[in-house]
C-alpha cells in the first residue's frame, strides 16, 4: 500500500514548494514527492484534492500493483473513468482508497500546451496560436517530469538550458510560461516513455483551476494506437486524455492526425521553429549527430529547408555527412523500418523529393556488405 498525505506548502522568496510524503508501506521507505513554481501561481494549486498526485503516479502504481492511500479526496469524474475504464484497460487490479467530490472547480482561464520547442510541441503552438477563443494558446508550460535522460546533474543543467530556450519562444510569442519542477522521476522508477501523459497531465490537474483547455502534443499518429502498459504512453493518448478531462478542464490531443513528414511540413516555414527548434536529446543546443538531430536534417533537408534552420543546427556539418546520412535512412527505410520511430517515411519522402544522391545509395550498399547487422 502507498499511502500519500495532503501537501505541505513552504515558500522561499518567489518560489513554492508542494511537498506530499509517499509513505510505501511494501519497502518501507518514505519519499517527498515535491513540485516547485513560481509563487505568483500558488492561489491555482488544488491543495484540497488529489487529482494532480493520483494521475502523476498513477501508471507506477498500476505497473507495480501498488494499492494507494490518499488523504485528499479525488473528483468524482476522474475516479469513475479511471475505476472503470483506465485501469482495466491496462488489466490492472489496484485499489484506489480515497474519499471523492462532486465539487468541480470553474473552469480556468488559460488554454495551454507544453513547449519544449520540439518539433510536436511547436506543431501544436503553430495549430493553436490563431484558433477560436475558447482554443486558442494564452499559456505555455514547461515541466520537469522526467523528459530529460541522464544523471540527475545533467537533467538539472539540462533543464535549465531548455527551459531558457522556452523561455525566449515564450517571450516571441506573448504569453506567459508556466514553470513546473518535480522529483517525480527519482521516486517513480519508470521510464519517462510509458508515463509521460501521466507524469504531465497530473501536474496540469495539480493546477487545474488555472486552465480550461490544454493540448497535450502527440508523438505518435493515431493509426498506430494501441493500449499497452509496458508500450510508449503516447500510443493510447486517444483514450486516455478524455479520461483525465474533467467538467471544469479538457485535455486535447493535437497533432495526431498528421506524421513526423507532415508535421515538419507545416512548420518548415515558420520563423519561430527557425530560430527556436530544439530536438537534440543530448544538449539544449541541436547537436547534429544524435539520431533525433540526424532524422530532423534529413527531413529539413527532403523539404530544401536546410538553410532556413541555420540558427538551429550546423548545417555545413550535416552537408559534410549527408551521403551517409542519407544512405542510413535508406537502409532503415528499406529493411528496418521498425528499428528507428519515422525512418520509413523519412526514406519516402526523399526518394519522392528526388533528393537521394548515388554517393547514399553507394554508401548503403557498402554499409549492407561490409557491416549487415549494424543499423545506426
Ligand atoms: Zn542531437
Amino acid at each position: 500500500m502507498i499511502s500519500v498525505g495532503k501537501p505541505v506548502m513552504t515558500n522561499s522568496g518567489e518560489i513554492t514548494k508542494a511537498v506530499f510524503s509517499i509513505k510505501n508501506g511494501v519497502t518501507n521507505e518514505t519519499h517527498d514527492l515535491i513540485y516547485e513554481f513560481e509563487r505568483e501561481y500558488e492561489e491555482h494549486f488544488t491543495e484540497d484534492r488529489a487529482d494532480g498526485v493520483l494521475v502523476s503516479m498513477l501508471h507506477w502504481l498500476a505497473v507495480n500493483h501498488y494499492d494507494v492511500r490518499l488523504e485528499q479526496p479525488v473528483s468524482e469524474h476522474l475516479y469513475y473513468q479511471i475505476i472503470e475504464h483506465l485501469l482495466p484497460a491496462w488489466d490492472s487490479k489496484i485499489k484506489i482508497h480515497c474519499k471523492t467530490t462532486n465539487v468541480y472547480y470553474p473552469p480556468g482561464k488559460h488554454v495551454a500546451t507544453g513547449m519544449s520547442c520540439g518539433v510536436d510541441s511547436i506543431t501544436t503552438h503553430h495549430l493553436h496560436h490563431a484558433s477560436p477563443p475558447p482554443y486558442r494558446l494564452s499559456m505555455l508550460t514547461f515541466f520537469g517530469a522526467g523528459a530529460i535522460w541522464g544523471s540527475w546533474s545533467r537533467q538539472t543543467e539540462l533543464f535549465k538550458e531548455e527551459l531558457a530556450n522556452s523561455k525566449r519562444f515564450a517571450e516571441a510569442v506573448g504569453v506567459p510560461l508556466f514553470v513546473v519542477n518535480s522529483n517525480m522521476d527519482a521516486i517513480f522508477d519508470e521510464k519517462h516513455l510509458v508515463s509521460h501523459t501521466f507524469r504531465n497531465c497530473g501536474v496540469v490537474l495539480l493546477f487545474q483551476k488555472m486552465f480550461h483547455v490544454y493540448f497535450y502534443s502527440s508523438t505518435v499518429p493515431f493509426e498506430l494506437f494501441s493500449v499497452d502498459i509496458n508500450g510508449d504512453a503516447g500510443h493510447y493518448e486517444l483514450f486516455t486524455l478524455p479520461l483525465l478531462s474533467l467538467p471544469n478542464i479538457k485535455f486535447f490531443s493535437s497533432g495526431a492526425s498528421l506524421s513526423r513528414i507532415e508535421k515538419t511540413r507545416r512548420i518548415k516555414d515558420s520563423e519561430l521553429a527557425q530560430k527556436f527548434l530544439n530536438v537534440c536529446v543530448y544538449s539544449s543546443h541541436n547537436c547534429g549527430d544524435c539520431f533525433k538531430c540526424i532524422r530532423t536534417l534529413a527531413t529539413l533537408d527532403s523539404m530544401d529547408r536546410l538553410d532556413e534552420f541555420s540558427e538551429v543546427f550546423d548545417i555545413e556539418k550535416y552537408r559534410k555527412k549527408r551521403a551517409k546520412v542519407i544512405g542510413t535512412h535508406i537502409l532503415l527505410g528499406k529493411f528496418r523500418p521498425d528499428f528507428a520511430d519515422f525512418a520509413h517515411e523519412i526514406y519516402i519522402d526523399l526518394k519522392s523529393n528526388k533528393k537521394i544522391p548515388a554517393s547514399s545509395y553507394m554508401w548503403a550498399f557498402l554499409r549492407l556488405v561490409v557491416s549487415p547487422f549494424r543499423w545506426w
